[in-house]
């Protein structure tokens, strides 16, 4: 079907079938404005301007919102019967054009099944079109909180996370979503003529995690939480960057602070933080640290030792009523914000080795100046180990030069997961699915009619 994508023939053909079934269903809530269904193709894959250049042009033919479990296996059987591409959406706020179609057809806007199910024992159900941060606020007052969120969380949905991200925000102590014993397990429908509904348990249910959308669609998902904490937010400043970089690393490692984020920032990056320069000299180095508010005094000596000041401080529940929160400066917003000054810019998405991060580092700044401005994030990974892991800004020129600093970091021992291609594939550091994966989307897409172009070796696949 990629194939044949772009041909004009099949392109009209294609919007034929799309008419014929719009109007089989017209019950449904079909997007009727031509810029919506334009904006409802497109996620954030114009952070990368290889992808943009790529992916800028696509679109679906039609955007539907299912307003439940029964409209959705109708859609799915009519896309079947029309032999339509079917691509999922969330939010929409991938980085890797994940919920762009390549080939036209529907998107599936998941956002109205967002229904949290139940919740008991530090475990809830939720239906996969829940955005983040509603599902929080139902949780919060029950004792609750995600164990990890990208900081996109008040658009993204869990469905989302599960299909396209990572963690982020909470993974310094719970790990990235994949750790196991977080989800536990999910109910997927597959894209047949008569759409099942299956439910699967871990570690199973996570052969269908971070796969686009390929295979399956993610109807619930059942996952374990962490106890809410009262979360101070901390902006840290400091006038060396060793000072910096130790204080971010011994409250990513001293295991009785209670903690959710832990980054830290070049003075060339946090300069892009417009909102907290009144709180910052232009030389200094910056760090957020979200700790339980029982551990302000252990930071506050740690950073006073370190001769740091700590520059701005507020509580969650501060954040919420300001609608400020220092958590929507880290992960990939603080290219977001770097963009909205500089659209020169793009990043990278990298993993230091432990204990030769600054090393690393140090290599990398003599080799390209201030081509690469250092963003660092530290996480547990799914071993256990507290890494330092990074989304460096990067002075865009060329794709050329892009690839040269990608292979630049590769050499200096740093992991990179390429963020300007689309392929799933060519995302990963393994550069393969796995035959478990495979065999997964072979079970739940049978046709290959989900978000199509995504998995490279499908063809492959089909034809062995
Ligand atoms: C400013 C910014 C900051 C970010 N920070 C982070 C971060 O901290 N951590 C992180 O991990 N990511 C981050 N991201 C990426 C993104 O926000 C997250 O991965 C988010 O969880 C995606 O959720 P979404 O609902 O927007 O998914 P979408 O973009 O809508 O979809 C993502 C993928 O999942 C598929 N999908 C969606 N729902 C379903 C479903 N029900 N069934 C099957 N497939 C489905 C889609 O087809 C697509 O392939 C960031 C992005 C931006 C722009």
């Amino acid at each position: 079907m990629a194939g044949a994508a772009g041909d004009k023939a099949t392109v009209t053909q294609r919007a034929d079938r799309v008419d014929v079934l719009v109007k089989s269903l017209p019950e449904l809530d079909w997007c009727a404005n031509p810029a919506e269904i334009k904006r409802k193709s497109l996620d954030y894959y114009w952070f990368s301007p290889v992808l943009r250049r790529e992916l800028e042009a696509k679109s679906a033919d039609a955007v539907v919102r299912p307003r439940n479990i029964d409209e959705l296996r109708r859609i799915v059987a009519g896309c079947v019967g029309e032999n339509l591409p079917v691509t999922l959406r969330g939010g929409g706020t991938g980085n890797y054009g994940q919920a762009i179609p390549l080939d036209g057809g529907v998107v599936i806007e998941m956002t109205a099944c967002d229904r949290l199910l139940w919740l008991k024992h530090g475990v809830a159900r939720a239906q996969a079109g829940i955005k983040l941060g509603a599902l929080g606020e139902l949780l919060a007052p029950q004792g609750w909180e995600l164990r990890c969120m990208p900081s996109t969380y008040r658009m993204a949905t869990l469905g989302g996370l599960f299909c396209g991200g990572f963690g982020g925000i909470g993974s310094i102590t719970y790990g990235p979503l994949s750790a196991p014993g977080t989800v536990l397990g999910i109910q997927v429908m597959t894209v047949e003529a008569e759409p099942r509904v299956i439910e699967l348990r871990s570690p199973e249910a996570m052969q269908h995690a971070h796969t686009y959308g390929t295979n399956g669609i993610i109807l619930e998902l059942e996952i374990a939480l962490a106890p809410v904490h009262e979360w101070d937010e901390h902006f840290i400043t400091f006038d060396d960057a060793d000072a910096a970089f130790n204080v971010a690393q011994a409250v990513a490692q001293a295991p009785g602070l209670i903690k959710r984020e832990t980054a830290l920032f070049a003075p060339s990056v946090a300069k892009y933080f417009k909102k907290l320069a009144p709180h910052r000299e232009a030389a200094e180095h910056a760090a957020i640290v979200v700790l339980a508010a029982s551990n302000r005094e252990t930071l506050e000596a740690l950073v006073n030792q370190a001769g740091g000041r700590i520059a701005f401080r507020q509580s969650s529940e501060e954040a919420r009523t300001r609608q400020h929160s220092l958590l929507e400066y880290c992960w990939n917003h603080t290219t977001l914000h770097a963009l909205r000054s500089d659209k020169s810019l793009t990043y990278l998405q990298t993993t230091y080795e432990y204990g030769r991060e600054r090393e690393q580092l140090a290599a990398i700044a003599r080799q390209t100046g201030d081509e690469v401005l250092p963003h660092l994030e530290f996480i547990r990974d799914e071993q256990g180990r507290v890494v330092c892991s990074g989304l460096p800004l990067v002075r865009y020129t060329t794709e050329k030069r892009l690839r040269e600093l990608i292979t630049l970091h590769r050499e200096c021992g740093v992991g990179v997961k390429d963020p300007h291609v689309y392929t799933l594939e060519d995302g990963t550091r393994h550069g393969a699915m796995s035959p478990a994966s495979l065999a997964a989307k072979r079970r739940f897409d049978p046709g290959g009619l989900l978000n199509p172009g995504k998995v490279r070796s499908w063809v492959t696949s089909k034809e062995s």
